[in-house]
Formats: structure tokens, sequence, C-alpha cells
């Protein structure tokens, strides 16, 4: 028997698939649209051509491969594609690493990568291939940008913003991961500095809303999202100034507390501060204080002991006019709320370790309403089984009808009303930094911020040899290119230099991959909507307030602009594992990552497709295993011969109800709702070699060769080569595109044991069969078992024992 070859089999339809352009699909014809309407998108997060793949990347792109063949076999017309995360730091910082411009570095590791996917043999529609950082497509990033600026959801202003000083430039808050660096490590600085924003904030209440049409999500992301936005119901309480004509604002979630706050706290940045404390006995001292704040990280503020300063004045509290210290101390942010808060340390686990420490005043105010005793520490739930208590008039009610009742009387005066915050940011999306799409805006000392006209799209990034991070974008230095004409006056002015943050380029890539060639707009509406959402669209958890929540907010304003019929980008998303291997996480940077080409050079792309499935529920890590991968070699392997000695026998038909004939209905079944409802991609494999086995051990069975046609068509979206070669062997055409195949519900009602076959009473086989099946069928099908003939090794049994239903025994 010829053996299995896989390089030269992977070879042969990687061309025939090619040749066929088999993974293509075609738009429908306008006005066909309704015809089509058997379809499904299929996606996986597109790469950052940051360097070779490795095999946890395979594991991600084989998610996608499994459900595109799996739908596409159920008669959907399924797209598939995918692009190139281009521009932006990955990129640009694996170009700089080679020492090299990421104008040359990047189109080289794309190039690359597409030659890796193609040798895995992935079911890709290239006619979609798209990158960003192409000026065909980073045109309409910018003319999105535009559309955002002219509804007043791009701004310019300074404020203080997060600055690596690695990757020399400025970071969206969702980069920065408990004040260090997303992508690099290094922990941010602050600076002020004049940028552009995404006002996704006006966004805060429908992200969350929405929510609601993501039924298909992991819990986990939503969770993340949801706590990332940060809504918060509460009110803004109006302190004033002993002294001085201010009031401060402070935001409460804790009303009822009020009557227990026994200091204030203002942000060191607070703009007050100064002048409360200009020319008294505490002015060098809150001024050193403030100095010093300003050496700190973002990081050491979290992470230190708690401390600050008195600044010798007081705020009045609203509620019962008395005297409150108010000290500056860094835990309190300018960012966050108004960058002032009252301070309650009986119910506030910080406010409590400052005033543990500075010897403030500790006063409960909410106690268990069934007067049982405090629980230890400065907390209390905020519910109805708590009561007010010191709270002057408000004593005895519940918390929150308490803090409801202070509200309501401190709104009459003038001095609070119920309120909402947020913890989300705008979207900071200037980026210092070369490699990204320029910011279509031009300055002029007439007109102000003047955006570029459409038609002068694209604003090409200028070619410059000095294209290394130096805290300012290297776009400056091209002088020929920031000098510019006004789009209004036709003045001199000057270009934005500051490039796009690289979540904007893939916030709507997903839209474009509808209409990938169109040159009059973004895309067609048309075809967006009929695409659109993605049916199921697969990444990393990684994303969840990046990427994710970037996407739903750009198809929210395009959707809020008609440009779009819909309001949620993806339907359904799977979040899957990540691949370890020696207890860490694979990647390049720590040394570990496996590149996918040696394998596949010696064992094919099918072992490794299979393999990274097989590893394990793709929702799980798993750890990837010399010994596991060879474990799925040998199983190629004996596929392949079994398979082709059944080849040789005839199709039988009807198919005779066999164990074998029932074995390989259940396989159908357990195969089809692994994939399709539960998304277990892993158990499948199992099933199929279970059912290759038992194939092996019964190669006389009726149903035999029925049975390895099935084994044949159930791997093939796992290991599509080999399936596609014995598939023609066995005398069919075409796989990919046959109907999966049905399970016989009627082989599947009749249930199976599992009855155990001995020799000399060891066990020596285990057969499934009918609970039902008489003694002498029983025992006729146990001697065909070829291992148990094998311990048999000619003998007759002396005695054969049957316990129906449960065992044989051949005693010799
Ligand atoms: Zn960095
Ligand atoms: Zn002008």
């Amino acid at each position: 028997m010829e053996n299995y070859d896989p390089q030269a089999i992977e070879e042969k339809w990687q061309r025939v698939w090619k040749d066929e352009r088999a993974f293509e699909v075609p738009n429908p014809d306008p006005g066909e649209l309704e015809r089509h309407s058997q379809k499904t998108y299929v996606l996986e997060m597109l790469p950052y051509p940051s360097g070779d793949l490795h095999m946890g990347h395979v594991r991600n792109y084989m998610l996608g491969e499994v459900v595109a063949h799996f739908r596409r076999r159920h008669g959907f017309a399924v797209m598939r594609p995918m692009g190139f995360d281009a521009f932006g730091l990955p990129a640009e910082n694996a170009a700089i690493q080679e020492g090299q411009n990421p104008r040359e570095v990047t189109p080289r590791n794309i190039a690359a990568i597409r030659s890796q996917m193609e040798r895995m043999g992935w079911a890709i529609d290239w006619n979609r291939v798209l990158a960003t950082h192409e000026p065909t497509y980073y045109r309409w990033t910018q003319w999105l940008f535009l559309r955002f600026f002219e509804k007043g959801l791009a701004y310019r202003k300074e404020a203080p913003v997060k600055w690596c000083p690695n990757d020399q430039t400025v970071l969206a808050n969702e980069q920065v991961v408990d004040g260090r660096c997303e992508r690099c490590g290094a922990e941010v600085e602050a600076r002020n500095l004049e940028q552009w924003f995404f006002k996704i904030t006006d966004y805060a209440d429908v992200l969350l809303e929405e929510m609601s049409l993501l039924e298909e999500w992991p819990e986990r992301v939503l969770t993340m999202q949801r706590n990332w936005i940060g809504r918060s119901q509460g009110a803004d309480v109006l302190f004033r100034v002993e002294g001085f004509a201010e009031e401060i604002e402070v935001f409460t979630t804790r009303p009822d507390t009020l009557f227990g706050a026994t200091f204030f706290v203002l942000a060191p940045e607070h703009p007050l501060v100064p002048r409360l404390v200009e020319g008294t006995d505490h002015e060098t001292e809150v001024l050193d204080y403030v100095r010093h704040t300003g050496a700190r990280s973002a990081v050491e503020r979290e992470q230190k002991e708690k401390d600050g300063v008195f600044t010798g004045r007081y705020v009045l509290n609203p509620v019962n006019d008395e005297r409150i210290p108010i000290w500056i101390a860094d835990y309190v942010l300018m960012e966050y709320g108004t960058g002032a808060i009252m301070a309650v340390p009986a119910h506030d686990e910080r406010d409590y370790t400052f005033a543990e420490r500075y010897g403030l005043e500790i006063r409960k105010v909410v106690e268990p309403a069934d007067g049982s005793a405090s629980q230890q520490g400065p907390f209390s739930a905020h519910t109805e089984n708590e009561r007010l208590v010191n709270s002057g008039e408000f004593s005895g009610s519940s918390a929150p009808e308490g803090g409801r009742a202070i509200v309501e009387r401190l709104a009459a005066q003038g001095l609070a009303r119920t309120a909402i915050r947020y913890r989300l940011r705008d979207w900071l999306l200037s980026r210092q930094r070369y490699w990204g799409a320029p910011i279509p805006i031009v300055y002029c000392d007439e007109c102000g911020i003047v955006p570029v006209p459409d038609e002068e799209l694209p604003v090409l990034l200028p070619e410059v040899t000095e294209y290394l991070p130096k805290g300012r974008s290297p776009l400056a230095a091209a002088e020929d290119w920031v000098r510019t004409t006004c789009p209004k006056c036709g003045r001199e002015a000057r270009r934005e230099t500051d490039t796009m943050d690289t979540f904007v380029d893939s916030s709507w890539y997903f839209l474009r991959y509808a209409d990938a060639h169109n040159d009059h707009g973004p895309f067609d509406r048309e075809l967006v909507d009929y695409w659109l959402p993605v049916n199921q669209y697969i990444g990393g958890v990684e994303h969840a307030i990046l990427h994710l929540l970037y996407a739903r907010f750009f198809v929210k304003v395009m959707n809020d602009l008609g440009m779009i019929g819909f309001r949620e980008p993806f339907a359904r998303l799977f979040t899957q594992g990540m691949l370890y291997r020696d207890g860490a996480k694979m990647s390049k940077s720590k040394g570990n990552a496996i590149s996918p080409n040696e394998y596949v050079e010696r064992h094919g792309a099918d072992a490794a497709r299979m393999y990274l499935l097989f590893i394990g529920p793709v929702e799980q890590d798993a750890e990837w295993q010399d010994n596991g991968f060879e474990g799925i070699v040998r199983f190629l392997n004996r596929l392949w011969r079994i398979v082709l000695e059944q080849g040789e026998k005839p199709i039988v038909e009807p198919l005779p109800d066999t164990p074998l004939a029932r074995q390989a209905h259940r396989t159908i079944a357990k195969v089809t709702d692994d994939i399709g409802r539960r998304f277990a991609l892993n158990t499948p494999i199992a099933a199929v070699m279970e059912l290759v086995n038992e194939i092996h051990r019964h190669p006389d069975d009726p149903a035999a060769r029925f049975a390895a046609e099935t084994a044949v068509s159930l791997v093939q979206p796992y290991a599509s080569h080999i399936a596609e070669e014995l598939w023609e062997r066995l005398g069919h055409e075409r796989l990919w595109e046959q109907p999966w195949p049905k399970a016989d519900a009627s082989l599947l009602e009749r249930e199976t044991v599992e009855v155990v076959v001995q020799v000399n009473g060891r066990i020596r086989d285990r057969l499934h069969v009918a609970p039902d099946l008489p003694d002498q069928e029983l025992v006729a099908l146990a001697r065909a078992s070829d291992r148990v003939r094998s311990f048999l090794d000619g003998a007759e049994a002396r005695r054969t024992v049957v316990v129906p239903g449960k065992l044989v025994n051949f005693v010799t």
C-alpha cells in the first residue's frame, strides 16, 4: 500500500483550491441579495504583521477554519476573509528591532505570514485581503475620521495624558494596564498635551444598554466592558469653602453617608490648591507635597502608602454646616470625578486607612437595621438592611431611603443633584509615531482647525529617513509635507503631524471585507448590511476593552450617521484560550514559540491543524506537547491505511444495521452537535478516532466501508488535505463542497451497551452492541475482534461464558 505522504498531498490540494478559487465567495449582484439569504460571516481578529506565526496563532485560526468548513458544508455562502493590522506599534516596533524602516519590513512580514497561512491550507477568501497601511485602505480610515469630526465626535484639546517613555508616544487609557504600557510594560508618565480624542463618552450609556443585543458574547467580556465603562449612580454635592467664595463639587455614590464626612480631600493638581494656601503657614508644606506628587508615576501613586498634607482650610458640610478640614492627598486623582472627595472613613476603605494614619475622626453613620453589631472594618453595603445613625433627622431611615431624602433636601437648596458618572474617558487617538495613518487635519493661522477635503484623501504618509520615535512625531521633520495650503483660505498652513492609533484602523476593517475593492467609498451599504453583523467572531479576551469596545462604538456612530443598518458588529463572540509551552504563554519574546514551519515540513499541515484543536477545549489554555503531536501523526497514518483498505470494498446499500453502522451515525450526531451547537472543537477529533479504532477492530463489518467514508467526511474541517485525498481515492469528488453527513435518527434511537470481551478472564476488547443482540451473534462479533483473535492465537475456546449485555469470556 502506498504510504501517507503529507507533503505531496497538501501541495496537490492547495493548488486545486487556489486554481478553483474554492474559498472565495463572490458578492451577490445588487437586487439579488434576498435570494442569497443562506450566508455566514466567520472572522478571526486580524493579525499584526510583527513576525512569523507561531503555533499559538495556528490554534486561533483553526477555530475559524473548522467553523467555516462546517457551515459551508451546511449549504451557507461563507465569507471568511483575512487581513493585516499593519500600521501601529506592533509592526513598527518589529521593524525598529530589525533596524529597518517599517515601510520595507511590514510588506515583507505580511508576505511571510500569508505564505505560512497558505501552507496551512486554510479556507480563506484571499480575494478580500486588506492591509491597514495601504493607501487604498487608510484613505477611508481618514474619511471616517472626518465624518466623526463633522459630528463633533472627534475633537482636539489639551489634556493630561498617559505617556509611554519607552514607545515615546501617548497611549489611550485602554492601553494602560495597572499603570503600565500595554505593549511594552514600561511605567507610563503623565503629560499635558494637545491631542485628538474620539468622544466615546457620548456613547457610554448606549454601549451599556445595547449589551442586551449581545446574547452570544461571553459574560466575562461583557463584565469587563461594563466595569470599564463604570457607570455609577449617586449625587453631585456642593461644599462651600470657609472664607472663600468658591464651592467645590464632589461626586458621591453614597449620599447616605454625608453625616459621616470627617475630612475632605483635593487632588494635588486641583486648580484651587495654590490659592487655598497662598500666604499661610501651610503654603510651603503643601506646595512641596504637590511637587513631589508630580514626580511620582501613576503606579507609585496607586501602590504606595497613602499620605497627604493638611491645608489649614475647611469646607462646610452642606447637611449641617459642620467644619471639615481640607487635605491634599494623591490617592485622589484629578482625572476621575472632580478631583475632590468628601472622605467618610467609617464606610470607605481608602479613607479609613488615611484617617487611621493621621488620627482623623472616624464616625459611623450606617449600621445593620436589626441592631446587630456592625461588621468588622469600615464598610457597609448600602442596602435596605442597614439604617442611618448619627445623621440628624435622617437617623433611623434605611440607607438607600435616607440617601435619597438627603439629596432631595439638599437639591431644594440648590446644593446637590442626583448624578450619573462614568469611569470611561474619551478615546485618545493621536500618536507621536511614524507608522500610522496621518490625521487629515490642517492648521491655519486664520481659520484654525481645518479638515482636509474628501477629494484630497488619502493624506499620504510621507517617506522619511528618521522614523524612530523621539517624543514628537517623526512626520514633523518632513517639512515639505507639513507645509501646505489652507483648504479654506488658501494661505500657508501646517499639517497635523501625529498619526492615528492603530485601533482606529481595526475599528472598521470588518466592514471593508464586505466590499474590499470599493474605490468610491469605504463600502456599499447594501453589501455591508448583507454580510454583517459578523456571525462568528473569534479573538483574544485581551481585546475586551480595546478593540471590542472601540469597534462597537464605531458601528453605533456609523449606524447613527445612516451608513449601516445594524447596531452591533459581532453577533457571536468566541474568546479562545492561550497556547502555553514549558508553563508560559507561547510568544516570540519569551523565546518559547514554536514555528509551524519545521513541523509542517516534517509531518504536514494536517497534523498541526488537528493537534492544536485536539489539545484541549478551545476556550481554555492548553500546553503544547511534542508527544501529543506525535500521537496525531500516528492517527493520520492509521486513518490513511484503514480508509484505503476499506476503499477496496464495495459500498453496501442499503446500509446494514450493524454495530459499526450505528457507531458511525452516533459519531455524526456527536461531531455535528459539538461543532455546531457547543463550539467544542476537541471532542469531535476523539470521536472520529474512536470510530476509526472500531473500523480497525471490525474490518469485516458490512458497514465498515461506510464508517470509513464517514470518518473522512467528519475529519475534513480539521485535516482538509488528507480528507480530500482519501475522498478522491474512495471514488468521490470535492469533499469541501459535499453536504455535511446527517445522522440517521432511527439508528441513533437504538441504545447500545458496552460488552467486555475477555480471554481467560483478562479484558482484551470492548464492544458496543444492541442490548438485545442474541448470544450467538454476540459471540461471533467478539470472536471477530482482531485483538481477541490475536490473544486466542488460533486456539479454540474450551468454554465460552456469556453474560448478555455485559460480558463474553473465552476460556482456552
Ligand atoms: Zn510602551
Ligand atoms: Zn485658512
